[in-house]
C-alpha cells in the first residue's frame, strides 16, 4: 500500500532549504552551506505569508515566490529614525553601523534598533527592521515533512537535536 503523500500543512514539522534574494540581487539569507530550516507549520514561527506560500508542497518540491514588503518585514518608516547623543552609550562600548541595540523607553519597554550612522557626537538609530521596504524573493526546496508529535504541538515548537527536553 502506498504511503499517503505528506504535504506542508498546519501541525507538520517541515524541513526546507531556502534562499532569500533582494531585488538588488543581494542574497540576504540562505541555508546553503548550513543546516536547512526546520519549523512547526501553523504556529507563527515564520512570516505568515511565507508559510502560506509553502502550504501544499511535498518533499522534493521547489517553489519561487515574492513577498511584498507589507507581507515581509514592513514598509520602511522614515519617522522611525532617531538621533541620540553619543554620550548615552557607555564609554568604551564598541559601537558600529549595522549593530543591533536595545533601547528602553520611559515605561520600560525595550525596542530593537540598528545603528544607521555615527558622527562625532550623534548616533542615528533606525527602528525599522533591516529588511523593511524590501520585496523578499524566496526560492525554497522542501527536504522533509513529518507530523509533529503531541509534545511538540503542546509546546508549539520542534524537538530535534538542537532542542529537546528530558
Ligand atoms: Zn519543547
Amino acid at each position: 500500500m502506498a504511503e499517503p503523500k505528506l504535504t506542508v500543512a498546519d501541525d507538520m514539522v517541515v524541513t526546507l532549504d531556502y534562499t532569500l534574494t533582494l531585488d538588488s540581487g543581494e542574497v540576504a539569507d540562505t541555508t546553503q552551506g548550513r543546516a536547512p530550516l526546520t519549523f512547526l507549520a501553523g504556529y507563527g514561527q515564520l512570516l505568515p505569508a511565507f508559510e502560506e506560500a509553502v502550504m501544499g508542497l511535498g518533499v522534493g518540491d521547489e517553489a519561487r515566490f515574492t513577498l511584498s514588503p507589507e507581507d515581509g518585514y514592513g514598509v520602511y518608516d522614515e519617522e522611525a529614525v532617531e538621533e541620540v547623543p553619543i554620550d548615552q552609550f557607555p564609554p568604551g562600548q564598541e559601537i558600529y553601523p549595522g549593530m543591533a541595540v536595545g533601547v528602553q523607553d520611559a515605561s520600560g519597554h525595550i525596542y530593537e534598533a540598528y545603528i544607521a550612522d555615527i558622527s562625532d557626537d550623534v548616533v542615528t538609530l533606525d527602528f525599522n527592521h533591516p529588511l523593511a521596504g524590501e520585496a523578499l524573493n524566496f526560492e525554497v526546496k522542501v527536504r522533509a515533512i513529518r507530523p509533529a508529535t503531541a509534545e511538540e504541538l503542546a509546546h508549539g515548537h520542534v524537538h530535534d537535536e538542537e532542542h529537546h527536553h528530558d
